[in-house]
């Protein structure tokens, strides 16, 4: 049985993750293939930090279980195959008492859904939640019509993020191994942090640790929540050694950890050259730049670019620090793939491929065709020769050094966006263990 939940957390605290986590330990029940954690559309106004939504697929299992965790202590197993022993409704009714003990529900913007399901949805839901805007009533219509069922929690727009993780195909697959401490978290020393996202940072296949310039060590949370850090990467099988030889070298303090299988950096909310665009969806457009990128107070940068009939401003905002260098080098005429989030009219850019650049002429006082010698302007091509008095309208032209190089360029750790796939960051099909389960 497929249980999902959303919205129970707020920026006082809490992580829903925490929340699947205490479900799957009350349920007593075995874990079925990967707990999933899903991001969906970043652009949504609703959500408190990531947009990510959870799911579990809970059972008898069967097979040779593997270790995906660890709650006080005891490992927590997961099983490749398994059989469905609840109707659901049991389910639902612990899921809403673990949301009622440990839900921010006093806070406006928490509205937890949960959603529950013999088999997976169809996955059309999954590509709407993950790239644009969609209501409440969408998903009762959706999950009613896929057979399962929900639960809502005040206003209960949990339930479109539970019933886009029930749908989530898993076609492309990354890892993250969180640990916790309830309620909190757990003090940890800055330089302590710094030493351990560079320990991450040696894990195969593991990306988005640490980024040295801007001083962040992105593996730990910023604000207040039960999570002390998370790792994440390609290999499931090296983050789960990696993160334990974190916790031992640092000595961290944890109650619990658990594997996620995830959606983070592939890309999935990303829509390719769209025909046309609208505001709170990502997408990835060719074209060429219109014209060259000027700043404003707070260090924001602008350009606009032209693909077909579509003209877009484009930015590199203030967060994506060092990023805006690359992109204040771009100048009118370069070819370039630009890939980012379409909002308050402008594409906030969150990665960049520049595939040609322009070659660039400055003009210049020609040589004198009598004798030789340099010209001096003497006003718009107006050239004189100052050894023979020679006159010439024809300026010389020689090519400006560009400094910028075609190539991919990423914005730096501190501003990646979960969902966004890293330029050069090797995607595995991996997603075995959860496609193979049956319900
Ligand atoms: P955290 O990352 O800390 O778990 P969050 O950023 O996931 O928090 P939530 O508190 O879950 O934020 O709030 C996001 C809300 O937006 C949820 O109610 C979810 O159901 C809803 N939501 C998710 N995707 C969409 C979408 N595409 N359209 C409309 N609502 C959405």
């Amino acid at each position: 049985m497929y249980i999902a939940v959303d919205d129970t957390d707020s920026r006082q605290g809490m992580c829903t993750t925490y929340v699947l986590s205490e479900i799957i330990l009350r349920s007593g029940l075995d874990l079925i293939g990967f707990p999933g954690l899903v991001r969906l559309n970043p652009a949504i106004q609703h959500k408190t930090r990531g947009n990510g939504a959870l799911i579990a697929n809970l059972g008898k299992g069967r097979g040779d279980p593997i270790r995906v965790g660890t709650f006080n202590g005891m490992d927590l197993f997961s099983y490749r195959k398994g059989t469905s022993v609840s109707d659901g409704e049991d389910l639902m009714d612990l899921a809403g008492e673990v949301i009622n003990e440990m839900a921010e529900l006093e806070e406006p913007e928490t509205n937890p859904g949960i959603v529950v399901s013999e088999n997976k949805f169809e996955q059309t839901f999954y590509w709407k939640a993950v790239r644009e805007e969609v209501s409440i009533l969408d998903a009762e219509k959706f999950i009613r019509n896929q057979g399962g069922r929900f639960r809502k929690i005040k206003n209960g727009r949990g339930i479109i993020g539970s019933a886009a993780a029930i749908s989530w195909p898993g076609n492309l697959v990354t890892y993250e191994f969180l640990s916790y401490k309830y309620p909190n978290g757990t003090p940890i020393k800055s330089e302590t942090k710094m030493g351990a996202a560079k320990v991450a940072e040696r894990i195969t296949g593991s990306f988005n640790n640490i980024d040295l310039r801007n001083g962040y060590p992105a593996i730990f949370p910023k604000e207040r929540t039960p999570v002390v850090f998370g790792v994440r990467g390609t290999s499931w099988e090296h983050l789960a050694n990696g993160a334990k030889e974190i916790i031992k070298l640092n000595d961290l303090d944890i109650d619990r950890s658990i594997l996620y299988m995830t959606n983070q950096a592939t890309d999935d909310h990303i829509i390719f050259d769209p025909e046309s665009i609208s505001s709170g969806s990502s997408y990835s457009i060719e074209g060429r730049i219109s014209d060259d990128p000027y700043s404003i107070t707070g260090g924001h940068y602008f350009s606009t670019m032209k693909s077909g009939l579509l003209e877009l401003k484009i930015a590199a905002f203030e967060p994506t620090k060092e990023f805006r260098r690359i992109f204040s080098r771009l100048k009118t005429g370069d070819l370039v793939r630009v890939f980012g989030t379409f909002k308050d009219g402008c594409l906030n850019i969150e990665k960049l491929e520049v595939k040609v650049t322009s070659e660039i002429y400055r003009r210049l006082p020609p040589l004198c065709d009598q004798c030789g010698a340099s010209m001096r302007s003497k006003g718009h091509n107006d050239y004189r020769c100052s050894q023979c008095g020679n006159r010439s309208s024809m300026p010389a032209f020689s090519i400006v050094h560009r400094d910028l190089q075609p190539g991919m360029y990423n914005v730096p750790v501190i501003a990646r966006r979960h969902l966004s796939r890293p330029f050069g960051l090797e995607l595995t099909e991996k997603g075995e263990l959860v496609r193979e389960v049956s319900a």
